[in-house]
């Protein structure tokens, strides 16, 4: 996804843009010598402990999807964006909440398929700590909390889709240090192990949490 260089207003206002769902600019993930599980994958960064991990994988228990673009790769998933995850999934594919909350903000009127920037559909959900997750470019009226609502964690929140700046159906994940804020980088308990992040081409399993 791509942001203006205003993003904290542009995301609390909804004008975000969104990202392309390719794989291309894709980062160096080589290891350096850095040592297995402390910054060796492209964002050169420690990643935050998988199994105290308060996320669980965005979708449903059984389903398995492709990281479509990972961590730290060029254009839309770097600089504030730097830690968002895309998973390829089919147009309509359930999304859960990552993590319990309440949903702060709520866009699903936008047509699929528009191509355009800012006209995403998403959902964004507060937690207990001020951190925040958004879910991305979800189908029209593809919502299934309202606003204010309180979620639990793996609760169905809305149906995925590919609205907004976004070149194929895909789910763009994001949590961000409060509303409007940063990326952090994260892992999900629910899954195989992932020491840097989540990798970009592979795919990973939602498992019980
Ligand atoms: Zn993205």
């Amino acid at each position: 996804m791509r942001r203006s260089p205003s993003t904290a207003v542009a995301a609390l206002l909804g004008l975000l843009a969104a990202c392309g769902g390719g794989s291309d600019g894709r980062g160096d993930d080589a290891g350096d010598g850095f040592g297995a599980g402390f910054g060796s994958g492209p964002c050169q960064v420690a990643f935050p402990a998988q199994a105290s991990s308060p996320y669980v994988l965005p979708y449903a228990v059984g389903m398995s999807y492709v990281v479509g673009q990972g961590n730290c790769t060029d254009g839309s998933h770097s600089e504030d964006q730097q830690y968002a995850y895309d998973f390829d999934m089919p147009i309509g594919t359930t999304v859960v909440a990552a993590r319990a909350g309440s949903v702060i903000q709520v866009e699903d009127r936008f047509a699929e398929n528009n191509d355009t920037p800012g006209e995403e559909n998403f959902i964004v959900i507060e937690h207990a700590d001020g951190t925040v997750a958004g879910y991305y470019h979800l189908t029209q009226g593809g919502a299934a909390v309202a606003l204010d609502a309180t979620v639990a964690q793996g609760e169905a929140i809305g149906r995925s889709g590919n609205t907004g700046d976004s070149s194929e159906p895909h789910l763009h994940f994001e949590v961000l240090d409060q509303p409007g804020g940063d990326t952090l980088p994260v892992t999900f308990r629910n899954t195989r192990a992932h020491p840097e992040g989540l990798v970009e081409g592979e795919s990973y399993e939602a498992g019980a949490s």
